[in-house]
């Protein structure tokens, strides 16, 4: 039972061409809560987070932030997606641009802040990542594990009250995924408002108030991590568990 939404879709359906991506998608994230995305692949996950922030148009339904409806276009739309970050597989940092400035580039073009305030603040996000020494330093020169972490800063730069994460921890060595995990697992304890999609089970057991399991683009279970993992309902859901577990 929602007490506070902060992100709420109603009815959501979305194509792609003859592909029924998206199936009456219900889901009401509260303020504060940790959602974690889990399901097959092609089961809609991607294309889910990406209309969350209105990256993909939706076909029938509504998406609200915060109570305001998504805009379509426009600086409201740039507006209303700054407040929803969202972190991928692949980090995008640019490849350029140092560390710090990866971190302020937006805070100066979107968020309008002055290049110093912009660093000063960069510097504060770098140091909660544990990156703070690698300031001046190119993307390059960092390990998959780090960039992400930049990545997730980055994020945290533009004072998103949400933030969307899309596996990401798939495209790391394994032994880089913890640093990244316990970001996210601080961010969490700290209060984030965050969709995960990942197939980081741990993560899922200890961070989520609730588990989404996904199966042909429809919403298939909505429940605690402790029920769902012990006892789910759905066949989908205990097989895609018997080979994952
Ligand atoms: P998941 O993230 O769960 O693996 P996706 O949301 O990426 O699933 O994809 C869901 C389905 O939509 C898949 O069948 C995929 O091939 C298809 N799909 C994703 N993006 C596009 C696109 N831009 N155009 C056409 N089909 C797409
Ligand atoms: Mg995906």
């Amino acid at each position: 039972m929602a007490v506070d939404p902060l992100i709420e879709l109603r009815d959501v359906n979305k194509h792609y061409g003859t592909l029924h991506v998206l199936r009456d998608i219900d889901l009401v994230v509260d303020r504060g809560e940790v959602v974690v995305v889990i399901g097959p692949s092609g089961s809609g996950k991607s294309t889910l987070c990406r209309t969350i922030n209105r990256l993909e148009t939706i076909d029938s339904g509504t998406i609200t932030i915060d109570g305001r409806p998504m805009p379509d276009e426009g600086r409201a739309l740039a507006r209303l997606r700054a407040e929803v970050g969202m972190v991928f597989q692949s980090f995008n940092l640019f490849a350029h641009k140092t560390v710090l400035a990866n971190v302020s580039l937006a805070q100066v073009k979107v968020r309008r802040r002055d290049k110093a305030e912009a660093d000063r603040r960069s510097r504060e996000l770098l140091e909660r990542v544990g990156l703070l020494a690698h300031a001046e330093k190119y993307p390059a020169q960092l390990s998959g594990g780090q960039q992400q972490r930049v990545a997730i800063a980055r994020a945290l730069a533009m004072e998103p009250k949400a933030l969307l994460f899309d596996e990401p921890t798939s495209a790391l060595d394994p032994e880089m995924i913890n640093e990244v995990l316990e970001v996210m697992q601080q961010l969490a304890r700290d209060g984030m408002t965050m969709v995960v999609v990942t197939h980081e089970m741990g993560f899922a057991r200890s961070a989520a108030n609730r588990v989404v399991f996904m199966a042909d683009g429809r919403i298939v279970e909505d429940r605690p991590p402790e029920e769902f993992f012990t006892a789910p309902r759905s066949e989908r859901a205990r097989d895609f568990l018997s080979k994952i577990l």
